[in-house]
């Protein structure tokens, strides 16, 4: 946006976002370092009004309520006891089970709530225990149910900078991972009561365990995800989403992070620019700072075992995280900003519901050089895409973070784009009835799927 402003509305608008932000921030914070702002770009995507009401539902009172709930069992250790009704992974797994068949009821069995159960070696400990894993997931059936978009966080908990086997001590795990859990669970609420009857996808709300153990409870879902044959469109993860002070006195509440691989033939760049531009259009003043990269240096999350499976993975992150708190007793309730956790949980909204109303990507690309121009000019194509009223055909120089230019392309398969492919990435999209948009494809990325021969040398 500010590229085309003249010099002194840029630094009048720079000023003014200065003041604002100054404003926003305890006074005697220092404010996040930031790497200089790129202007935000919405990429053409279009608001969906339904989407900027259910907004409104996201309650940070609820978040905190839910999250203080999970914080009193204790511990939420993978191998802490569950046969308590009161303490340990058992009882906060039965009681995730009842809000979300709560949020079910109340929407009228739009939701089909079931634990996601199975087994796992504890290779992290010296006896290699088999552990019985149980996740808690929530289906909202879509139109197509072999098409799934998976939003998750993990809801076990542990002490492990001081004993990650320890199952039996506190473990409040009130930021890690419980600000996740509750995102998941309040969007499960909000998106059963504003959309019963589902989108084109099917939506999985998961509350993994065994996340501290070695990323169990992910791998098992999306193991069993791959074996039923699902197409998953995207895989979510919200982990450690709710502090706002660094450890130095920093803070940030106005951005997150979102990590993501960018591999041009699997689509986790694609996928994180989809968030960055879904953020920018609904929700302006909440910045989203992507990172191409899977995860933070030497960490792990529960997008990862899907990413390893060529699916599109992201994680959200807040942008500043307090190590003196992170898996230990001290990760309570009273360090997390439910306000904060609020303005990612309707990110989170934005993105899956734009996504799984959209169609899927074109799944193969094909291009050939344009003798009639000379060169200058390529013919793309596309495989069709079922429920697609259109197509539209992104373009980026290659050293572009995000795209600039966006050719409304027909409802063919087919399009003469006046550029030159060797300098450029374009990537296609179906553009539904209602106008939501799909993930984009890139043509010719190395590994894509291809629709014929490679273009003749
Ligand atoms: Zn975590």
């Amino acid at each position: 946006m500010t590229r085309t402003l003249p010099t002194t509305a840029r630094a009048l608008a720079a000023l003014t976002f200065a003041l604002v932000t100054a404003l926003a921030i305890a006074p005697a914070a220092a404010p996040a370092p930031t790497l200089g702002a790129q202007a935000p770009s919405t990429l053409g995507l279009q608001k969906d009004a339904r989407i900027a009401e259910a907004f409104a539902d996201v309650s940070p009172a609820r978040l905190r309520a839910l999250d203080s709930t999970l914080v009193a069992f204790g511990t939420r250790h993978t191998m802490s006891d569950t046969l308590s009704p009161t303490r340990g992974i058992g009882a906060a797994r039965r009681w995730i089970h009842a809000q979300l068949a709560q949020y079910a009821a109340d929407c009228g069995g739009c939701l089909r709530v079931e634990y996601d159960t199975g087994s796992a070696v504890i290779t992290r400990s010296r006896e290699r225990p088999t552990q019985h894993l149980v996740n808690v997931v929530a289906w909202l059936p879509g139109r197509d149910t072999s098409r799934v978009v998976v939003i998750g966080g993990h809801y076990d908990s542990c002490i492990c900078s001081i004993d990650n086997m320890d199952a039996t001590s506190d473990a409040p795990g009130a930021d890690d991972d419980g600000s996740g859990t509750v995102a998941v669970m309040e969007l499960a609420r909000v998106v059963s009561r504003r959309f019963p009857r589902g989108f084109d996808a099917t939506v999985a709300f998961v509350l993994y365990t065994g996340e501290e153990l070695g990323l169990l409870g992910s791998t098992q879902f999306a193991e069993r995800l791959q074996r039923e044959k699902k197409t998953v469109t995207a895989a979510f993860t919200d982990d450690i989403v709710g502090n706002v002070v660094a450890d130095d006195g920093r803070v940030d509440s106005t951005s997150v992070r979102v990590f993501a691989v960018d591999s041009l033939a699997v689509g986790g760049g694609e996928l994180a620019r989809y968030v960055w531009a879904t953020g920018a259009l609904y929700q302006p003043a909440f910045e989203v700072l992507p990172v191409l990269r899977l995860d933070r240096l030497g960490r792990g999350g529960d997008h990862a075992p899907f990413v390893r499976q060529g699916i599109p993975g992201l994680r959200f992150t807040e942008r500043l995280e307090n190590y003196k708190r992170q898996h230990l007793p001290t990760d309570a309730l009273a360090d997390v900003d439910f306000n904060y956790i609020a303005k990612v949980t309707r990110l989170n909204l934005a993105t899956v519901v734009s996504l799984a109303a959209a169609p899927p990507r074109p799944e193969a690309t094909a291009y050939q050089r344009d003798r009639a121009s000379g060169g200058q000019a390529f013919t793309i194509r596309w495989s069709a895409v079922p429920g697609a009223a259109s197509y539209e055909l992104l373009v980026r120089r290659t050293t572009d973070p995000t795209y600039r230019r966006i050719v409304a392309a027909g409802n063919r398969t087919e399009f003469l784009l006046d550029e030159q492919l060797d300098d450029v990435w374009v990537g296609v999209r179906a553009v539904g009835a209602d106008g939501h948009r799909s993930l984009t494809t890139v043509v010719g990325a190395p590994g894509g799927a291809r629709l014929a021969p490679a273009a003749r040398p």
